[in-house]
């Protein structure tokens, strides 16, 4: 029997309405090799499953810190403790825990659970132009199962779409693109220097990806750019990565407005958000980039 190809899957979404065209099912894949200051799904960076705490749910019971085996869990105060390199994911105080305060995110599911998830919304799909997008993290972090969601679509006649950092091995972008109808390819920075600089990602590699897949499916890709105050929220900036996209002859740049939604999920995790107080925008502070894109041919539009 052929093995069963599983990964590691955050949350799959159902009618989704800002990942692509139509309503779809986005698969968000855990696994990213950014890491990107004001990213809105933090828990979706590393692979393993990741230990989400909410205070505002927990009894203070102790329920958790008695029975975990590694004892990575304290009660400070009004609050717990956790020692994330002592936890060994094992789940015992999420199971046992009465307050639902503590989540696991990140469950391994087999190929076929995630068609048998996205096949039930098919016909939504097929009226509405619309199919899924797998996001994440990054989807080509985990390739082969990446790869067989798209296969196994393909073959069901569903639609699909791609978001992606563009951070990954060129010989896997070539590969799967004839499986892909619509890149989302993210664009955090005009210059290869200032990618790696803000994000940590590999900018080089990002723009050479992007400039790869241009070549040979042009049309299949939307740029998507999120503006970010004190990280790329200048004239020149985003003007340079309008210009690269219209250069490319690729047909769309999308500028999404700075929010904070997924700021209370740092403190679940016990970790710091560095945008802490920047203030959110609104598509109306981008709303003048339109009429560039007007100028060089292209679609530039405020929001996704
Ligand atoms: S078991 Fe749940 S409710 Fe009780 S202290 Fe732990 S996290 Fe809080
Ligand atoms: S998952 Fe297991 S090891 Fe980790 S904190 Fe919870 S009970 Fe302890």
């Amino acid at each position: 029997m052929a093995d069963v190809v599983k990964g590691s899957v955050m949350e799959m979404e159902r009618f989704a309405i800002h990942d692509g065209p139509g309503i779809r099912t986005t698969v968000f894949i855990q696994g990213c090799p950014l890491r990107c200051p004001w990213c809105a799904n933090p828990e979706s960076q590393q692979i393993k499953p990741q230990l989400m705490y909410n205070v505002k749910k927990c009894l203070k019971c102790g329920t958790c810190a008695r029975n975990c085996p590694q004892h990575a869990i304290t009660i400070v105060g009004d609050h717990l403790e956790f020692d994330r390199s002592k936890c060994i994911g094992c789940k015992t105080c999420e199971r046992n825990c009465p307050g639902k305060a503590i989540n696991f995110i990140g469950d391994i599911k087999t190929v076929d659970e995630v068609i048998d998830y996205i096949s039930r919304d098919k016909d939504y799909y097929d009226v509405s132009g619309g199919g899924i997008t797998v996001s994440g993290g990054e989807p080509f972090v985990q390739f082969d199962f990446f790869y067989n969601i798209l296969q196994r679509a393909k073959e069901l006649g569903i639609s699909t779409a791609v978001e992606t950092t563009g951070d990954t091995d060129w010989e896997k972008m070539k590969k799967a693109e004839p499986l892909i109808d619509k890149f989302l390819f993210d664009m955090k920075q005009s210059t290869p220097e200032k990618i790696k600089e803000i994000t940590g990602g590999n900018g080089w590699r990002i723009q050479e990806n992007l400039r790869k897949l241009a070549e040979i499916a042009a049309e299949k890709i939307v740029i998507r750019v999120p503006v970010i105050p004190g990280y790329n929220y200048e004239e020149e900036v985003l003007t340079a990565i309008i210009e690269m996209a219209a250069s490319l002859n690729i047909p769309e740049v999308n500028l999404l407005p700075y929010h904070n939604l997924g700021e209370n999920k740092y403190e679940q995790l016990g970790r710091d958000y560095a945008l802490k107080g920047t203030k959110m925008m609104s598509k109306a502070d981008l709303k003048h980039y339109e009429a560039l894109g007007d100028k060089l041919g292209l679609k530039v539009q405020a929001g996704g």
